[in-house]
């Protein structure tokens, strides 16, 4: 078997395009269009492709659209002056701040900071609390493109044994709870392992999809797949660099090429869920810019 791969570039245009008309909607009764401020603390390589990439999607849909880099050396009271402001903005509807933020910086009182109505990150603790109770505003964006895309490539959900690797709070908790909850894209089974679980191979090997978010290159082999399972691997790993372009090598959390020849579906890396980390922010954003307009009346 040659699974099928799961294009997140494919998908990513067809949401844009979605976007696009809501949109022009958007403008043509209301005048208005999304705002999104971006802020970039430093010049981290990887915050800084992630924000170019964030920020020219914002662009091509024409959103009103803030690109705010600060240097390394910001204190956290002026980037937290900079958050107030934002929030007061009301030409401004999402604000992204960009992890990881230097150490000097309490990343959490920042991402506190943000308006819950702006977090379209999803990150905020009144939306993860809305999440967990099934009334998410802003699902957070990773776990909300992988949901999008099972439901695209219509993998099914309802009864499925769902396994995700890695608990963190910006992927895999959050996934674990939104695909077990009620209703379409959702009703499966869901088991959440970690570093800590006793035998990941014999868990992966019970699941029908398989969602890998470890940030270890490689980790999951295909002795580990049940054949013809759906295989979703979020890792991003810089592995080394291309001598002659300079770029940056990326490997997933999984053995792909091994893999792509027992699953029954599976994405790339780049070109799987990376692109719809974006299209969803972008959601999330048109959504927040709606509820604005709804709420100014
Ligand atoms: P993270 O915060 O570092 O969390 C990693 C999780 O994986 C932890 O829960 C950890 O367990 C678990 N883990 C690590 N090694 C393991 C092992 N050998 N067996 C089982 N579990 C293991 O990572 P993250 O922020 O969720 O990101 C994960 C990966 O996804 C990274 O490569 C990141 O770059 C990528 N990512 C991609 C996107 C995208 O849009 N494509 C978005 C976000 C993240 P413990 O909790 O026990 O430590």
């Amino acid at each position: 078997m040659t699974a099928e791969i799961l294009s997140g570039t494919a998908m990513r245009a067809a949401i844009l395009d979605e976007l696009r008309q809501e949109v022009a909607a958007m403008r043509e009764r209301h005048g208005k269009t999304p705002g999104l401020a971006t802020i970039l603390v430093g010049e981290n390589p990887a915050a800084v492709s992630y924000v170019t990439l964030k920020v020219r999607t914002a662009q091509d849909l024409g959103f009103h659209e803030i690109q705010d880099t600060r240097p390394e050396t910001i204190g956290e009271a002026d980037l937290l002056a900079l958050i107030a402001r934002y929030n007061a903005d009301p030409d401004i509807h999402g604000i992204l701040v960009q992890l990881p933020l230097p150490g000097h910086i309490d990343a959490e009182r920042v991402m506190q900071a943000i308006d819950p109505d702006k977090d379209v990150d999803g990150f905020h603790p009144l939306n993860l609390g809305r999440l967990v109770l099934h009334q998410a505003l802003f699902p957070p964006c990773t776990p909300a493109g992988i949901q999008e895309m099972l439901l695209r490539a219509n993998v099914p959900l309802a009864g499925a044994e769902v396994v995700v690797v890695g608990r963190s709070n910006i992927v895999g908790r959050p996934l674990s709870i939104m695909l077990g909850q009620k209703g379409r894209g959702a009703d499966a089974t869901v088991t959440l392992v970690h570093s800590r679980s006793l035998d990941v191979a014999a868990h992966c090997r019970r699941a029908d999809i398989l969602v890998v978010a470890a940030g270890v290159p490689h980790l999951v082999k295909a002795a580990w797949i049940k054949p013809g399972a759906t295989v979703i691997d979020v890792g991003v790993n810089r592995i080394g660099v291309n001598a002659a372009t300079g770029k940056a090598i990326l490997s997933g959390d999984v053995d792909f090429e091994k893999i792509r020849q027992v699953a029954g579906r599976i994405t790339p890396v780049p070109g799987g869920v990376g692109p719809m980390t974006i299209a969803l922010l972008m959601r999330n954003t048109v959504r927040a810019a709606w509820r604005h307009l709804a709420m100014a009346g």
